[in-house]
C-alpha cells in the first residue's frame, strides 16, 4: 500500500525503502526535490545525486509535475525536517511546464487563485483551508453523534414557498421559451412535479417534523439562495447545519449552541495546529495591508481560544439595547447606525462592540422584538418579544441564529396571518401542532461562516472548493 507523505513523515528513519508520491513543490540545485501530496502541510524532502540520473529525466522535474520517488528513509541533515528520502528511483507521472504552470512557487493573490480554482488546491494556503474545512465537518458529525442526535437529510428540491428565509432558485423542466400557459400564467401543473418547485433555502421546517418523532436531529446539507448580494459573506450555494431538538427550551438551546461551537473549534485547535499556524502567518501579512479600522485585533489562534475559553455572556435584546444606547449617549463609541428606538435591528458594528469591547467574550442575545424575527419563533408572555437567540463572535458578529419554536397552534396561526404566510401551503407544518405538539428548539449555522472564522480568511469564496456567486458558476 502506498503511504501518504503524512504517514512517511511519522516513520522512524532506519534506511528502509519507502515510496513517496505527489506533486513537485520545488526543485533546488539539481539535488533537493520537495514533494507534497496534500495529506499534510509539510513537504517531504528527497535528495538525489544528479550524476546517477539521466539529464532528460532531470529536466522533467518541474514545479507541478507529479512524480513517484523511491528511496531510503534517513534522518535529515538539514534543519527544515526530521527525515528525508535518499532517491534511488524516480518515475514521472505527468510533466508540468516551468513557465506556463499557473501555480508558481511564490505567493499568489486570492483573486488570482479564485480564477484558477481547479488548481488552487495545490497551494499550501488552500490545502490548509480545505484540511481545516474537512476536520470541521468531521467534528460537526462527531459532536452531534456523541450527543445522541440523528442525522437527517432534508429535501433539496422543495415546494415550500413560505419560509421567507431567502430568494429561491426555481427548479423546472418546462420550456423556458414557451412554457404552457393557463390564463396567461405559467401552468405549473404541467411542470415535472405538477407544482412550482425550488431549491431549498433551509431544512428547518422539515427538521422540525423529524425532531417531533426522532427527538434530537441535525441536518448538514447544501442550501441555495438567489440573493443578488455580492458580499464577502454570501454564497449562492452553501452548506448549512440545522439541529432541532424536541423538549428543548430556549435556554437548553443556547447551552447546546455554546457547547457545539466550542467543541468544533477546540477539535481543530487540537487536530489542525500546523495548518492554523501557517494560516495565521500568511494572514498576518495580509492584515498589514488593510485599513486600520478593518484590521483584526486578535491573531487567528488567539481568536479561536477567545471563543473556546470564555463563558459566553447571555443578555436579552432589551439589555443589549440599553448598553448600546447608553454608550452612544456617553459618546463612548460612535456608531454609523444610531441606536435610538427599541426594536431596531442590530448591525454588525453593534454586535462586534458588545463582543470585542464591552464584554470581551462571545455574547448571546435572546428575546428579540417579535416584528424583526421569523413567524415560527415562540411568542413570549410579554407578547412583544420572541424566544430567539443569536450567538455573536469577534470579527464578524452573528454566527448562529436560533429560537424556541411556536408549538401552540392558535398562536402559530395568528403569527402566520401577521406575516402573510399561507396556511394552505404549510398545512403539514401546522398539523405538527395539532397532533402531539411539544416545546422544541433549534438553530442554524452556515458552515462556510464557521470555516471563515476558523481559518481567518476574509472572503467566503475562498473557503468552499468551487464557489457559486452571482455571475459565476465556473468549474
Ligand atoms: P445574513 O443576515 O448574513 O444574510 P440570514 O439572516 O439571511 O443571514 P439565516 O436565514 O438565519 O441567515 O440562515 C442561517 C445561517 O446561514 C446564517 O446564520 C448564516 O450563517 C448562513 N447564511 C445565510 N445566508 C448565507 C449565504 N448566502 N451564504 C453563506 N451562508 C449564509
Ligand atoms: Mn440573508
Amino acid at each position: 500500500m502506498t503511504l501518504l507523505i503524512k504517514e512517511i513523515l511519522k516513520l522512524k528513519p532506519k534506511n528502509q525503502l519507502v515510496t513517496a508520491k505527489g506533486w513537485v513543490k520545488n526543485f533546488r540545485a539539481n539535488k533537493f526535490i520537495s514533494i507534497n501530496d496534500g495529506s499534510t502541510i509539510q513537504n517531504i524532502q528527497c535528495v538525489m545525486d544528479f550524476e546517477n540520473f539521466d539529464d532528460l529525466l532531470i529536466k522533467k522535474i518541474n514545479t507541478g509535475a507529479s512524480i513517484s520517488v523511491n528511496g531510503k528513509l534517513v534522518k535529515s541533515l538539514g534543519s527544515g525536517q526530521d527525515v528525508e528520502i535518499l532517491v534511488e528511483d524516480i518515475k514521472i507521472y505527468g510533466e508540468s511546464h516551468p513557465e506556463k504552470y499557473p501555480i508558481q512557487p511564490k505567493k499568489h493573490s486570492f483573486e488570482f487563485l479564485r480564477e484558477n480554482a481547479h488548481l488552487r488546491i495545490r497551494t499550501t494556503t488552500f490545502s490548509s483551508i480545505m484540511r481545516v474545512r474537512s476536520k470541521l465537518s468531521y467534528a460537526v458529525h462527531k459532536f452531534f453523534q456523541e450527543e445522541n442526535f440523528q442525522y437527517v437529510n432534508t429535501p433539496i428540491i422543495t415546494s415550500n414557498d413560505a419560509e421567507g428565509a431567502g430568494e429561491m432558485f426555481r427548479v423546472t423542466t418546462l420550456d423556458a421559451k414557451s412554457p404552457p400557459l393557463e390564463k396567461n400564467n405559467v401552468d405549473f401543473k404541467r411542470d415535472f412535479f405538477s407544482k412550482k418547485t425550488h431549491l431549498t433555502v433551509s431544512g428547518q421546517l422539515e427538521a422540525e417534523s423529524y425532531a417531533l418523532g426522532l427527538g434530537k436531529v441535525y441536518t448538514f446539507g447544501p442550501t441555495f439562495r438567489a440573493e443578488n448580494s455580492n458580499t464577502t459573506r454570501h454564497l449562492s450555494e452553501f452548506w448549512m447545519i440545522e439541529p432541532e431538538m424536541a423538549f428543548f427550551d430556549l435556554e437548553s438551546n443556547i447551552d447546546l449552541a455554546e457547547k457545539f461551537v466550542k467543541y468544533i473549534l477546540n477539535f481543530i485547535i487540537k487536530n489542525c495546529l500546523n495548518d492554523l499556524m501557517f494560516l495565521e502567518e500568511r494572514l498576518c501579512n495580509e492584515e498589514k495591508n488593510k485599513p486600520k479600522n478593518e484590521r483584526n485585533e486578535m491573531k487567528l489562534i488567539e481568536k479561536l481560544k477567545f471563543v473556546v475559553n470564555n463563558k459566553f455572556e447571555r443578555i436579552s435584546y432589551s439589555k443589549a439595547f440599553e448598553i448600546l444606547k447608553n454608550c452612544s449617549k456617553n459618546k463612548k463609541k460612535k456608531f454609523e447606525f444610531l441606536v435610538n428606538d427599541w426594536g431596531i435591528d442590530f448591525q454588525s458594528e453593534h454586535e462586534r462592540y458588545l463582543v470585542e469591547k464591552y464584554f470581551k467574550k462571545p455574547v448571546v442575545i435572546f428575546n428579540y422584538p417579535s416584528k424583526s424575527k421569523a413567524f415560527y419563533m415562540r411568542l413570549n408572555d410579554d407578547e412583544t418579544t420572541v424566544a430567539a437567540m443569536d450567538v455573536l463572535f469577534p470579527g464578524i458578529g452573528e454566527i448562529i441564529g436560533g429560537s424556541q419554536r411556536e408549538e401552540r397552534l392558535n398562536i402559530l396561526k395568528n403569527r402566520m396571518n401577521e406575516f402573510d404566510i399561507s396556511q394552505n401551503d404549510l398545512w403539514w407544518y401546522t398539523e405538527l401542532r395539532r397532533f402531539g405538539t411539544v416545546p422544541h428548539s433549534g438553530f442554524g449555522l452556515g458552515f462556510e461562516r464557521i470555516v471563515l472564522f476558523a481559518t481567518g480568511i476574509s472572503n467566503i469564496r475562498d473557503v468552499i472548493p468551487f464557489p457559486r456567486t452571482p455571475n459565476n458558476a465556473l468549474f
